[in-house]
């Protein structure tokens, strides 16, 4: 009998499985993608949220732990569990050199849009080449690793992990880590998880997932019928606004569309609905997929003048480009003659001063609602660009309550050999909001901690059998 099954593919499986082997455990990790799909979410990730009390390589000056933990409560709003947190961020600084002895490689953030440089390590060639070192490391360690291996049930018998499920297959293991991802990908569960609005829309209908299409919520709505504690509201998650034209599934980074900030966001209506410059891009960019999923036909525009070309990080397809205004409005199919009030009505509110991206600056409007806060300026200036924007659906945080050990809980007692890991429970630390790269502190300091449990279980129920 293998010594710990990893169900999942990811960075969290990927983590959990090569910890286990290192402690002794036999293990097989089973991935329900194909080998060409493999990775999950993973394989898009940038970077990694540190903590660190000095410079370290690729981080500058400092990001204590007690910055890191305060603005993960400010983004959460609270609905965190500080001790886990706590955990995640204290892992997240001595991590980095256990990833690169499995070959993972760092370079320093690229100046331009998300103003990480001292808080985020970038995986050189991204979390593409993150996932493939780790899976070759695995490989030379002797983890056994199934590709299109999705597993549809498990076995669980008081609270302890007895089998997996694949079909008619049934595969035995001494203690078990579940990595598979969170429900996004399940557009039946989304639907139902956001319901109907007030208009009788189903606004999941009308949502990109901007990863894998394999995190279907199998395991989840498994061990939620198992009777498994659970954190978090079906209905949260990391959730961006993407260029309307990124297809279905695995988009990836590449169809987020940076210039917000810039210019100004209106709805199908051509009426504006947030303020466009309310913070820096980083701290806004994850709160406009929701915005826009509570318009109308949950789409939005996202409209800019040539002013604004060169300044942020060019997206994959190219904006509707317009000489005029009205032709813009065409083009996009929005109501001309609101559309040209609206931003007649946004050019003469803006009060410019001295524009600068990269401070909080003193360019914003007056006597407008919403008000734009900072980088106001007009809309004046030809060539005119729009973007059509949808929600694009990161991860789900609904998840599987745990402790510091990772232990799957059954009604408030911690499973012997069963762990979890990754999006899976992200959110016991990550309850509602985001800062950019704490999936990936979260995913690696559980998966590795999970790991490290399921060995240690695995590894003493083998003892024992033998005794
Ligand atoms: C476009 C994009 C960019 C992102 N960028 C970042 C970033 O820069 N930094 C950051 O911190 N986070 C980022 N994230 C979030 C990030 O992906 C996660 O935090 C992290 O990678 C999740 O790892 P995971 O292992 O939990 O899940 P995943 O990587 O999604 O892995 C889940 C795995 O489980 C497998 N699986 C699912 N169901 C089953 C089943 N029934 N049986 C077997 N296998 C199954 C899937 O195939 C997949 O391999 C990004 C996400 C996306 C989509």
């Amino acid at each position: 009998m293998i010594d710990v099954l990893v169900i999942g593919g990811g960075n969290a499986a990927l983590c959990a499985a090569l910890m286990a082997r290192e402690a002794g455990a036999s293990v097989l990790l089973l991935e329900a993608a194909p080998r060409e799909w493999r990775g999950g979410n993973s394989m898009h990730v940038r970077n990694l949220r540190c903590m660190h009390d000095a410079p370290q390589d690729v981080l500058l000056d400092a990001y204590p732990e007690e910055e890191f933990w305060q603005d993960l409560l400010k983004v959460t709003g609270g609905a965190t569990d500080e001790k886990l947190a706590r955990l995640a961020i204290r892992a997240s600084s001595n991590c980095r050199d256990w990833m690169r002895r499995h070959g993972v490689h760092f370079q320093p953030s690229l100046s331009g849009t998300l103003h990480l440089a001292r808080t985020n390590a970038f995986f050189m060639g991204g979390g593409k080449a993150l996932v493939n070192a780790y899976y070759r490391s695995a490989q030379a360690l002797g983890v056994q690793v199934r590709y299109d291996a999705p597993v549809d049930a498990l076995e669980l018998e008081g609270g302890r992990f007895v089998a997996a499920r694949i079909g008619a297959e049934r595969i035995e293991a001494r203690a078990c880590v579940l990595a598979a991802g969170g429900f996004e990908s399940n557009l039946a569960w989304m639907r139902e998880a956001w319901g109907q609005n007030e208009q009788g829309e189903w606004p999941a209908d009308n949502f990109l997932i901007r990863g894998t299409r394999f995190n279907q919520g199998v395991l989840l709505k498994a061990m939620m019928n198992a009777g498994a504690d659970i954190i978090g509201e079906p209905s949260q998650s990391h959730c961006v606004a993407i260029d309307a034209r990124a297809p279905l599934y695995d988009g990836g980074i590449c169809t987020r569309v940076d210039c917000v900030s810039l210019g100004v966001m209106v709805n199908r209506d051509a009426l504006r609905f947030y303020d466009e410059g309310e913070d820096f891009w980083p701290k806004r960019y994850a709160i406009w997929g929701r915005l826009v999923a509570q318009q109308a036909g949950q789409i939005g525009y996202c409209i800019i003048d040539s002013k604004a070309i060169g300044r942020f990080m060019p997206p994959v397809f190219p904006g509707v480009q317009a000489q005029t205004l009205r032709e813009l409005a065409a083009s996009l199919e929005l109501p001309e003659a609101q559309f040209l009030q609206t931003i007649a009505g946004f050019n003469a509110a803006c009060r410019v001063g001295t524009f600068d991206h990269t401070v909080l600056d003193d360019c914003h409007t007056e006597g407008l609602q919403p008000v734009k806060s900072h980088w106001a300026r007009p809309i004046d200036t030809p060539p005119f660009f729009g973007y059509a924007l949808r929600p694009g659906i990161t991860f789900t945080y609904l998840g599987l309550k745990t402790d510091e050990h990772a232990a799957v809980h059954f009604g408030g007692v911690p499973s012997g050999n069963l762990f979890v890991a990754g999006e899976m429970m992200a959110g016991n630390v990550l309850g509602r909001g985001y800062t950019a790269g704490v999936g990936m502190s979260i995913g690696t300091a559980f998966g590795r901690i999970a790991g490290t449990q399921a060995a240690a279980a695995a590894l003493k129920e083998r003892a024992h059998a033998a005794a």
